[in-house]
């Protein structure tokens, strides 16, 4: 319906949201929402996944869910019954596009596979997709590479496709970068995000972006050296879980890939750490960036689509492995805001308070004691 294959041209903001429009009006495993509006009128969206019937009563399983992070009343609930969440946000760098792009297949699987294989990980599963998490960025950037795009793609790393002129896509409409604004809030798409987390507190978060040219593929834990002191070992634990899997799946692709360095878990305020702090487990996934169809690099030619094929092999491993160990996380999330009260207890302080200059219903408390 986009008229080109995936990978065949970068998706613009609009054709993204054409097909996850109709993806929903075709597929009862998809419900598809807006959840607010960029400084350019761009819509924010999120797409649903679940079996049917779940589906069906979204509504509640999302009422539901976040009772878990409820310190006073998660005991009441046995976290086995409830469904686990899962959250893919892609390309909040919009100059990075393979995660955008491959949403759009991940989306094609969840809604469209058959087999006990898929009916049961739907039966317990809820897949929240954001397709698109820099709307502007994802036009602007779309709009350069492909209208500088040649009839034969040229990989030279000098050519105009690969240099997209000042200020570029990485930023939103005032130049923000949008993946150091989770705790700021400063910006709309940011206040309405995280709005959205809230609402729905999934168990996992994976952040979609590109690196350089001349890397592979990274997937968290970063460098254990710089790790933010808020995040816990039984997190890391976790996350090992997640990054084992992401290995066995790269090495049957045949894609190289690196894990626990380079890149930090210290600083709170972006979306590989943020989920960290609030119960749940996030993992950033880098990937080496075309910036634009092909380019030469220190291993060869880099093709967007082999990209886009890594951040799909990256995406179904999460949901795989996240499924497999779903109890595992639930307990965990659970114990995360438990353990912070007892934690408190042990204090003088007992509560921070995070007052957002945006709205009052945005604002963030930890650690309150009765
Ligand atoms: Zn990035």
């Amino acid at each position: 319906m986009t008229g080109f294959k995936v990978g065949e041209f970068l998706m613009s903001h609009d054709n993204i949201l054409d097909y996850f429009k109709q993806l929903a009006i075709s597929s009862p495993r998809v419900k598809y929402e807006v959840y607010g509006k960029t400084h350019e009128n761009r819509l924010l969206t999120l797409a649903i996944f679940s079996s049917e019937a779940n589906i069906k009563r979204n509504e509640e399983i999302r009422q539901q869910h976040p009772q878990l992070s409820d310190p006073y009343n998660s005991s009441k609930l046995n976290p086995v019954d409830l469904p686990f969440v899962v959250w893919l946000n892609h390309s909040v760098h919009r100059n990075e596009p393979s995660g955008a792009n491959s949403a759009l297949l991940t989306a094609y699987y969840l809604a469209a596979a058959t087999g006990k294989e898929i009916d049961d990980l739907l039966d317990k599963t809820i897949i929240l997709i954001d397709p698109a998490a820099n709307p502007d960025g994802i036009q602007r950037f779309s709009t350069w590479a492909n209208g500088h795009k040649s009839y034969m793609t040229n990989p030279d790393p000098a050519s105009t496709e690969h240099n997209e002129s000042w200020p570029g896509s990485r930023y939103n409409h005032y130049g923000f970068d949008l993946n150091r604004d989770w705790l700021t809030l400063v910006q709309p798409e940011s206040e309405f995000r995280i709005k959205k987390f809230l609402e729905w507190r999934p168990n996992v978060l994976i952040d979609l972006h590109e690196m350089g040219t001349n890397s592979t593929y990274h997937f968290s834990p970063g460098d254990p050296n710089r790790v933010s002191p808020l995040i816990s070992s039984a997190n890391q634990l976790l996350a090992h879980k997640l990054a084992d899997n992401y290995a066995k799946a790269f090495d049957k692709a045949g894609s190289f890939y690196f894990s626990g360095e380079r890149f930090d878990d210290y600083f709170d305020g972006k979306g590989a750490t943020y989920p960290d702090i609030n119960g749940s487990v996030s993992s950033l996934f880098e990937q080496s960036s075309a910036r634009g169809f092909v380019q030469e690099s220190e291993n060869g030619l880099l093709n967007f689509p082999f990209g886009i094929r890594n951040k799909f092999i990256g995406s179904l491993s999460t949901i795989n492995t996240a499924y497999t160990f779903k109890n595992e996380f639930l307990e965990y999330q659970r114990n995360y805001f438990i353990s912070a009260i007892n934690e408190s207890k042990k204090r003088k302080t007992k509560s921070l308070y995070f007052r957002s200059r945006l709205r009052s219903q945005y604002d963030l408390c930890i650690c309150k004691t009765p």
